[in-house]
């Protein structure tokens, strides 16, 4: 039986992003299905390059069962996912029969959550909903992203997913554009921090990086404190210069340990709410 946001209509306005795709604030209209690219690089085949139960994630969320899609729509020097975020031909083509075997291969291992990642599943939406619309059994549904979506991808999202898990990364868009490839980065993501809290959980998450306390960290507590106080904020302290941030003086060391522990006095005292 489909999910009930699983209508026919939503499935088939997904599958028109494969025609000309505004999946992603790119919004590059590629047709997909005959041979345009994007900047993402994708076809019209979502490809799963890994998938396991994970306890690393934020504790609430654990067991969970992580679907990892390779490509993505940024590109982040530092990505910890390295060649395979940025080439969507690896992996296996995530099709619903593929799927449904994995997620009852998942529920037998104890996973609590099912958790899309990348690279960046947005940009593979419409084989995910569909992959998603049938399976029996399919636990709470954890979105974790970019944020670099459109907002008719998050449209298309509404209802199908249980938790969004959002990647605040820069607190200004000169990083972004340095750093991720990127531009108008803090309007398009703060758009869409606010939409997604009014569609379902929300976590956001900042990476701290070695170098970008204030031109990064600071400017996204300030903003989490005056647009969103009361969603969950989860600070991750586990950055290592991998990919290409060797090449990039700022970020191609680890992170100083004392810089975390500075990470969440400064948080806490702007009164938002951790979570680990
Ligand atoms: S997801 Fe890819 S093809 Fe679609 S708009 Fe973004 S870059 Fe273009």
């Amino acid at each position: 039986m489909k999910s009930c946001w699983a209508t026919e209509s939503k499935l088939s306005q997904a599958r028109e992003h494969y025609r000309a795709c505004f999946l992603c604030e790119h919004r590059c209209a590629a047709n997909r299905l005959s041979g345009e690219r994007g900047p993402c690089k994708a076809d019209a085949v979502a490809r799963v390059y890994k998938h396991r139960i994970e306890v690393g994630e934020e504790s609430e969320l654990v067991p969970s069962h992580l679907f990892y899609l390779s490509g993505c729509d940024l590109r982040c020097v530092f990505c910890i996912a390295e060649a395979n975020a940025f080439d969507p031909r690896r992996g296996q083509p995530l099709t619903p029969e593929f799927f449904h075997k994995a997620v009852a291969w998942g529920r037998s291992q104890g996973a609590r959550t099912l958790e899309w990642v990348g690279g960046e599943p947005t940009i593979h939406l419409p084989a995910i909903l569909e992959a998603m619309a049938d399976c029996p059994d399919l636990p709470p549904v954890i979105w974790k992203s970019d944020f670099h979506f459109t907002e008719e991808a998050l449209g298309l999202l509404d209802g199908a997913v249980d938790v969004y898990l959002a990647d605040f990364k820069f607190g200004n868009d000169a990083c972004a554009r340095r750093l991720a490839g990127i531009k108008r980065y803090v309007e398009i993501v703060t758009r869409n921090l606010i939409l997604a809290s009014r569609q379902g959980d929300l976590i956001v998450r900042h990476l701290l990086m070695p170098g970008h306390f204030d031109c990064c960290f600071r400017p996204v507590v300030r903003w989490m404190r005056e647009n969103l106080p009361t969603a969950k904020f989860s600070i991750r302290d586990g950055y290592l210069p991998r990919w290409q941030a060797l090449h990039y003086d700022e970020v191609a060391m680890p992170l100083p340990p004392a810089v975390a522990d500075e990470a969440r006095a400064l948080a806490g005292a702007a009164g938002l709410r951790l979570v680990v």
